[in-house]
């Protein structure tokens, strides 16, 4: 059963009287679970539809409707799956104690892997999770494989009953599942010749796997320092070297580069990053890796209109990861508005100063870095630093910060979404 939380105007839903609180119990005799069976049983232009009201009066609609017109409902958010490992370097073990109960929760699901690209281990599948992601042809998947050697995953995963990942990963292909891949880099684990092992073996199971990427373990000042270390220098140059080496295979044999560093991984080896030509469709940018260079092409690509910036101050606010980076990404976006920008690098005081990413920075580090800046104009976000409720890590709420500080903030994902709007008066 699937509650509906929303019904638009004007839609099929509403015509039929589904409500708030309607229960969407089965399509043409099958019960529904979640979103994934609500958007593949009601793709057909007919159906049947049961459902119970809000007064418990139990319906059955025969539904017919043009192809591709949605029925206009809002859905409750499907229970999360829970994880089946306890690696060492989980990011929920390195958060401090008082965040959001959710945060807490680890969460392995192959339905949020295949709708928003979410890395999943897939080691909590049951049969019917597996007939699921066959039936629906759910794909690609994104799949954390970390090492192909079953012993050396099961270490990682600290999970001994993880299935095998690579049979597993066949079992979909045969099927016409797509797969993007990522390592997590523990060093002393999972690099060296393991890690040359896991991209030889991915790469030879053929297309199938897409791609994937090595990202170097991060932790917290609360992670269990005492089981894993983040990797030195050399370790990721010798990473590189051999995510390079791959890369190089790919392109001969397949045409396209396969295997990606992290841009972390660039910046811990202390190396330039790589020209945006290598990260084939930019399919893990959401993943760290090529972040910088998709930036670059999206200020190339919507410069167009910017000059309303011209002489004002912007103020682009991120973490300290970025922002050895960002001077790459600041140069174009000053080309293309004539503005004055200012980055302001902000170290993470609810994870500690060795979380460097944009996206984690509470509300309240960031109040502190903008409540005397008279100076700028407008502050730019990390657009991932908020949730859907418009809420920091620290649950301080974009409203209370707006209020808090001199100037207009926007939050933005590429900088040019945040400054296509209008200039304020
Ligand atoms: S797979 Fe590992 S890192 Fe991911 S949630 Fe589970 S325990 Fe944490």
């Amino acid at each position: 059963m699937i509650r509906v939380t929303a019904v638009q105007p004007e839609s099929i839903a509403e015509e039929l009287g589904l409500a708030v609180g309607t229960e969407l119990l089965a399509v043409n005799g099958r019960l529904l679970e979640d979103f994934l069976d609500w958007e593949f049983l009601t793709a057909d232009e007919e159906f049947l539809l049961h459902v119970r009201q809000p007064d418990g009066e139990e319906i059955e609609f025969e539904i017919e409707r043009p192809l591709g017109e949605p029925m206009g409902v809002g859905l409750e958010p499907a229970r999360i799956r829970r994880c089946a490992n306890r690696c060492d370097f989980c990011f929920v073990d390195g958060l401090p104690d008082g965040l959001r109960d959710v945060l807490y929760i680890r969460d392995d699901d192959y339905r949020l892997s295949f709708r928003y690209g979410n890395f999943a281990t897939l080691t909590n599948l049951k049969p019917k999770d597996v007939q699921r992601i066959i039936e629906y042809r759910l794909s690609p998947l994104y799949v954390s494989v970390h090492a192909t050697d079953p012993t050396v995953r099961r270490y990682l995963l600290r999970n001994p009953t993880a299935p095998e990942i690579l049979p597993q990963l066949r079992e979909f292909a045969d099927h016409g599942i797509e797969f993007h891949t990522q390592v997590v880099m523990s060093p002393g684990v999972n690099d060296g010749a393991v890690l040359e092992q896991t991209l030889r073996e991915l790469y030879d199971f053929g297309p199938a796997i897409l791609g994937c990427s090595v990202v170097p373990v991060g932790l917290t000042e609360f992670s269990k320092h005492h089981l894993v270390r983040e990797p030195t220098m050399d370790e990721c140059r010798a990473a590189i070297e051999l995510v390079e080496a791959r890369a190089g295979v790919a392109l001969r044999e397949r045409g396209v580069h396969w295997a990606f560093g992290a841009d972390e991984l660039y910046v811990r080896a202390g190396l330039a990053l790589p020209p945006a030509e290598i990260y084939d469709g930019f399919e893990q940018v959401e993943n760290g890796v090529g972040s910088v260079r998709w930036l670059q092409r999206q200020i190339e690509a919507g410069a167009d209109g910017l000059q309303r910036w011209f002489g004002r101050t912007i103020g682009v606010v991120t973490g300290t990861a970025m922002a050895q980076l960002m001077p790459m990404v600041l140069e174009p976006l000053t080309a293309a508005t004539g503005a004055r920008f200012e980055l302001i690098p902000v170290v993470n005081s609810l994870f500690g100063a060795s979380v460097t990413t944009a996206g984690l920075l509470p509300g309240t580090a960031l109040q502190r870095a903008l409540v005397a800046r008279r100076d700028l104009d407008l502050a730019l976000l990390p657009g991932e630093a908020v949730n859907d409720d418009g809420l920091f890590m620290d649950d301080m709420s974009l409203e209370l910060l707006a209020a808090a500080v001199p100037m207009e903030l926007r939050l933005s994902k590429d900088f040019v979404d945040a400054l296509h709007e209008p200039v304020a008066a």
